[in-house]
């Protein structure tokens, strides 16, 4: 059992009641509480402020719809008014696939897991995990009803593989707490008063004027929408150019298309871009790669495109990928092992026959042996020294020009929005107006895949509602 685990097996088993029990299932352990419980931290109503106090959270996404859960928790006498310009959840819907990867359980500490955001890595080393890290995001899920597996690489699933039992989670949450859900509607339009509130000037869709609410609270969980981003600049804060994040690579090479679909288990891949200002170490990866009919994919090649997303981005998506296929052989290892082979197996053809140590495909070979104008005919036999050096620089130092990007379907995410340096980020307030919080995407805040962009959603909103409820009740 990893250290992740055994701690959210502990703190599970401390936090409810109930007995938890635990098995294993699914390469991954689940927890399955006897019965749902509801942990509710709020402050008792006696010690409210008033009951007239309104929070406005804009966008019912993940961040949205737990920030807004975890205010009315702890200010049950809060108004809580989550709009939703289409429908609540709907990236929790579509996400990891339809299974929903909601966390990721295998880092061990928080600078660790904090390594996993590209923007945003410096910022979230401090209080944010700590607070709520996947820890307590798994914990809060189980003590909800979700039972949770955590799958060999790390990845959190819902054990029903269905990304509707966490919605329904939340949404049946927020239902028993009285969170108001209004959906169809957008804020259009946020300035402060002079008595400390925010005039909101919200949409509906069916009708061409809109109406105004006067907000106590204001919590911008509006993802990487445009519309939310014009919110945060109209009440004075400044916004990093948004830019896509977890794309897949387009190659130029016509020749890579007989590949598509092989996959390398193991490729360290470093990204090129002429004219980047400064060195990034992360643009060299170690992981598995895919080919596609367009150019690569795979967790490798996701992880470079976000550590490269800004640099690629004024670049126009254009690059060098150096791939080595054969990571853990030594390029003088490579030369001995093409010279013994070539030694036993002169006879042969170089096509149909090639080192069993590279673990490489027969089609990929073929392609090497294209890319040296070296035909598949030749007799090991014939080829010369001075070739076989070349081959082994080839499977090391392996050239690919990036020519653009392509939108990876299963996770695609937007760096770039609301600077953390005008966030307050163990309250997750504004430095700028008071009473004012962000949480999610909206913030220059994106992870790689694994489960870290949920992360961020769920501790920004839980920080964020924590810091509101608590204003609220007067604590
Ligand atoms: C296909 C896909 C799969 C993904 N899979 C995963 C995964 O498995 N694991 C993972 O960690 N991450 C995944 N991600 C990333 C993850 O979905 C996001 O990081 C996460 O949804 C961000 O949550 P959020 O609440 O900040 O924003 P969102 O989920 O985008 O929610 C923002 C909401 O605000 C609403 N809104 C915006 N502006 C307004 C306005 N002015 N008025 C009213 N409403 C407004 C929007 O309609 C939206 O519903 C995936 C992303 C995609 C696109």
């Amino acid at each position: 059992m990893s250290f992740t685990l055994a701690r959210f097996v502990l703190l599970h088993s401390r936090v409810c009641s109930e007995a938890a029990t635990t098995t294993k299932n699914n390469g991954g352990l689940i927890s399955t509480l006897k019965k749902r419980k509801f942990t509710s931290t709020a402050i008792p109503r006696a010690q409210n402020k008033t009951s007239e106090e309104l929070l406005v959270v804009v966008g019912g996404g993940a961040a949205g719809v737990y920030g807004a859960i975890r205010a009315k928790t702890l200010a049950p006498n809060l108004n809580v008014v989550v709009i939703e310009k289409g429908k609540p959840l709907s990236k929790v819907k579509i996400s990891g696939g339809g299974r929903c990867n909601v966390t990721n359980g295998h880092c061990v500490d928080n600078k660790m897991l904090a390594e996993n955001y590209p923007r945003g890595h410096k910022e979230l080393r401090g209080a944010f995990f700590n607070v709520h890290g996947p820890v307590d995001t798994m914990s809060w899920f189980s003590e909800h009803g979700v039972r949770l597996k955590i799958e060999d690489d790390g990845r959190v699933f819902p054990v029903s593989n269905s990304s509707s039992t966490i919605i329904d989670c939340l949404m049946s949450e927020s239902t028993h707490l009285g969170v108001s859900l209004q959906t169809g509607k957008a804020v259009i339009t946020a300035s402060p008063t002079a008595g400390g509130k925010f005039l909101l000037g919200i949409e509906k869709r069916t009708f061409s004027s809109p109406e105004y609410v006067e907000a106590d609270y204001l919590l911008i969980a509006s993802g990487n929408s445009k519309q939310g981003y014009s919110l945060a600049s109209q009440l004075g804060h400044s916004i990093v150019d948004p830019v896509p994040s977890l794309f897949t690579f387009k190659i130029e090479d016509p020749r890579l298309a007989d590949l598509s679909g092989i996959t390398f288990p193991k490729v360290k891949a470093t990204l090129k871009i002429e004219n980047a200002r400064r060195n990034i170490p992360q643009l060299t990866q170690v992981g598995p790669v895919l080919v596609t009919h367009w150019g690569f994919s795979g967790p490798a090649i996701l992880r470079l495109s976000a550590w490269g997303a800004c640099v690629l981005s004024s670049s126009g998506y254009k690059g060098t990928l150096i791939v080595d296929f054969t990571p853990d052989v030594h390029i003088e290892d490579l030369k001995s092992i093409l010279t013994q082979h070539k030694n036993r197996f002169a006879k042969q053809k170089l096509s149909n026959s090639y080192p069993s140590e590279f673990g490489l495909v027969k089609r990929f070979w073929i392609y090497i042996l294209g890319r040296q104008g070296l035909l598949g005919d030749t007799l090991w036999a014939s080829i010369s020294k001075n070739s076989l050096i070349s081959l082994a620089h080839m499977l090391k130092h392996c050239n690919f020009y990036v020519t653009g990007k392509s939108q990876y379907k299963d996770e695609f995410v937007t760096a770039g929005g609301v600077p953390l340096s005008e966030i307050s980020m163990n309250m997750m307030e504004s430095k700028i107006q008071s009473h004012l919080f962000f949480a999610g995407e909206v913030l220059n805040v994106d992870g790689i895949t694994g489960g870290f962009n949920f992360q961020n959603a769920w501790s920004g909103g839980y920080i964020a509602g924590t810091s509101i409820g608590k204003r609220a009740v007067g604590a």
